[in-house]
């Protein structure tokens, strides 16, 4: 089992910003379909910039990584999905405090702690085609696996598989926030970007852990 250290959560982000970068150009396109073709390049340039600023300046907890990662976003992401990830983060970091290692347990707390935040700022709930669709069911998925004595490991993978089929979900859903909701029923048979891109940052963590 890997430790959740500072080192752990930015080996995550580095391999979340080199997923981030092989799929930009697939999110900018689903983007493009219900949205305003940004996605990709948005995720890219705040990723970027958080793995550029925690090579620099490596936070020393999980939890300040985190919230730094998160701050970054807020900053430098230009879209709505900036201030959600955003706040996704922070409030992870924040929840785990400054523990140097955290229990998986943690982890999964800080998880839904973070997507608490992103569906009080944004106001979407499940079944509203963003985000939200993939990260509530990933949380529920990890913390059900747990719970039955899952290693990080297995609780992560199961996370991950949840976040893929909670973005796959979204293709026939009617978008009820953000930009998608402008089109109305035009929203329905398209892939939400956001929630596709949960799902890849959840990837990631789940390849990091195994790794
Ligand atoms: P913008 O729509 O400002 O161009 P992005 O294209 O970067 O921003 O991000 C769009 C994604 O943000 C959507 O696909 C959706 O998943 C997510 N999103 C937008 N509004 C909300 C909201 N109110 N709550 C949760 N997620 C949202
Ligand atoms: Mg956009
Ligand atoms: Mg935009």
């Amino acid at each position: 089992e890997p430790a959740v250290d500072a080192l752990f959560v930015r080996r995550w982000l580095a391999e979340a910003a080199a997923v981030v970068d092989r799929e930009a150009v697939h999110l900018t396109e689903l983007d493009s379909a219900i949205g305003d073709a940004d996605h990709g390049s948005n995720m890219q340039r705040g990723f970027r910039a958080a793995a550029q600023e925690m090579e620099q300046d490596p936070a020393a907890t999980p939890g300040a990584v985190l919230a730094g990662i998160g701050r970054i976003l807020i900053s430098r992401v230009g879209g709505a999905s900036g201030p959600l990830y955003g706040t996704l983060l922070r409030k992870a970091g924040k929840a785990l405090g400054d523990s140097e290692e955290v229990a998986p347990e943690q982890l999964r707390e800080a998880l839904r702690a973070g997507v608490d935040g992103v569906a009080q700022l944004g106001g979407a709930a499940q079944g509203d085609k963003t985000m939200i669709d993939a990260l509530a069911p990933a949380v529920e998925a990890m913390g059900f696996a747990l719970d039955k004595g899952a290693s990080l490991v297995d609780a992560l993978a199961a996370a991950r598989i949840a976040a893929e089929e909670g973005a796959a979900a979204t293709v026939p859903m009617l978008a009820r926030k953000g930009r998608a909701s402008y089109l109305g029923e035009r929203s329905i048979g398209h892939q939400d970007p956001g929630a596709t891109s949960s799902a890849l940052l959840l990837g990631a963590l789940a390849d990091v852990a195994q790794d």
